[in-house]
């Protein structure tokens, strides 16, 4: 039975990192129908909130991944671990460890000054309980050590093949805090066991972990999972991406969200993060089925992948078009901030904007002159490039009202057809008439072109604009 987990910690945002770790373990699981947990690791009480939790939950919604148990959350599960310690303290697994932190800092500045990896160097290992009894006496608390025997740890890694460590590298390290708290290696361990996970998939900043966790789990006398590690995700200057991402924002899922990307795009996006489907395809665009159908860890690769928004952008922009008019106004209605007087022109608007802008968020600039009453500053009617000043605009403006009026059907063919004939007639360039008629429709230097625009308008109101820019330019 193939069983994966969800194990966000709930101290911050979901990182796009984490996303993409929980989308890789949400593939492998759909794929070989096997069952996912969402564990929430709020061990860190000071850093862990509920409303973190929350929004992890509804990342994993808005990416469209579901799980089968759960929500677990470490902080309600002491009991558990209570009873893993106890039977680790009867094996003699663990020990306490009554080393000050000015003791710890002393070690660790020696073992500096000589060059050698910092790692707890063993001393309370031994201690007898004559010893232990003195510490207590004296009201020292201790951490509780898992005692690293020496040899080779090996494992099998789903993306790297084999790797191997000596315990005689790893310090005795600390599973409980002498306030009696619990930490990761330990509670991780325990719930992986108990909760049956077949499957340990991460990033590979956890490879360090796993010789750590496999020992935890033989002393529990409990199977060890299979283990995968996932490369990291790089800026475009192969560094590290952390909390931001190349262009200054939030590397996470919410920022994506708030962005205005649909979350298709970005979970395409993030498949391709260091996988291919292999086989010489070329294949770019996956559903989330046919990343079910296709996903597998031989496609994974060793080598980091970088994250890269123009990428992100492309396939954004892909998903935007596949979209019909109604889905598309829909969805970008939470990203205006400016009243809609019609509805109709919003959905052919938003499909027209469609074709050039990147995500919702940039919607704006892109539909705002569609609605309301534009009111552009005279002196943008004036183009010297194009040879367009303040008489000419007027001119070209009060040739085209009665041409536009005369068009049959009021389709972007036939205003194209119709204009570019009254340029040929009037001997001019096509600039001289269309760029006063873009400033007349849109307001703005930048627009869709003209006879699209006019089309989503309306003839009744391209007209009223058209008009009243007219009467602006005479006087
Ligand atoms: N809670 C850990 C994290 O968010 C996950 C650790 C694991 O996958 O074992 O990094």
């Amino acid at each position: 039975m193939i069983k994966v987990r969800f194990p966000p910690s709930p101290t911050g945002p979901m990182h796009i990192g984490t996303a993409r770790t929980l989308l890789v373990n949400f593939l492998f699981a759909r794929k070989n129908g096997g069952k996912i947990v969402f564990r929430s690791e709020d061990t860190d009480r000071e850093r862990s909130t509920p409303e973190f939790e929350k929004e992890l939950r509804d990342g994993l919604d808005w990416l469209g991944l579901d799980f089968d148990e759960g929500p677990f959350r470490q902080s309600e599960r002491d009991e558990i671990y209570e009873k893993h310690f106890e039977e680790l303290k009867k094996s003699d697994a663990i020990y306490p460890c009554f080393c000050s932190t000015e003791e710890l800092a002393t070690e660790r500045e020696l073992q500096n000054a000589q060059k050698l990896p910092p790692r707890y160097s063993g001393k309370c290992r031994d201690l007898s309980a004559e010893e232990i009894a003195e510490f207590e006496k004296a009201g020292r608390k201790p951490v509780w050590r898992f005692r690293v025997p020496a040899g080779e740890i090996k494992f099998d890694d789903l993306v790297r093949g084999e790797i191997s460590e000596k315990g005689e590298n790893i310090g005795d390290f600390v599973i409980r805090k002498s306030d009696g708290q619990f930490l990761y290696h330990f509670t991780v361990v325990v719930d992986d066991a108990e909760m049956a996970i077949s499957h340990v998939i991460r990033g590979e900043d956890h490879i360090s972990n796993t010789s750590k966790h496999i020992l935890l789990f033989e002393a529990l006398g409990r199977p060890v999972p299979r283990f995968g590690h996932l490369p990291l995700l790089l800026n475009k200057d192969r560094s590290k991406m952390s909390k931001r991402d190349e262009s200054g924002k939030p590397a996470t899922i919410e920022r994506l969200k708030n962005d205005g990307y649909l979350s298709e795009a970005v979970v395409n996006f993030l498949a391709l993060l260091g996988w291919n489907p292999g086989g010489g395809s070329e294949q770019e665009f996956f559903s989330r089925d046919d990343l079910i159908a296709k996903f597998d860890f031989n496609g994974v690769a060793k080598a980091g992948a970088v994250f890269d928004l123009e990428r992100l952008n492309f396939f954004n922009a892909h998903y935007l078009r596949e979209l019909s008019n109604e889905e598309l106004a829909e969805k970008v209605k939470p990203f205006l901030d400016f009243e809609i007087d019609d509805e109709d022109v919003l959905k052919k608007a938003v499909k027209l904007a469609a074709e050039r802008m990147k995500f919702f968020g940039e919607a704006r600039e892109f539909l705002h002159y569609f609605f309301g009453e534009i009111d552009p500053p005279v002196e943008l009617f004036e183009n010297p490039k194009m040879k367009v000043d303040r008489t000419t605009a007027a001119e070209a403006l009060t040739e085209s009202l009665p041409v536009l009026k005369a068009v049959e059907n009021w389709t972007t063919e036939e205003i194209q057809k119709s204009l570019l004939e009254l340029v040929t007639k009037l001997e001019w360039k096509n600039g001289q008439l269309l760029w006063p008629l873009r400033v007349a429709l849109s307001g703005e230097k930048f627009s869709p072109g003209v006879w699209e625009m006019a089309e989503v308008l309306g003839r009744e109101k391209s007209l009223q604009r058209i008009r009243k820019e007219l009467d602006k330019l005479k006087k």
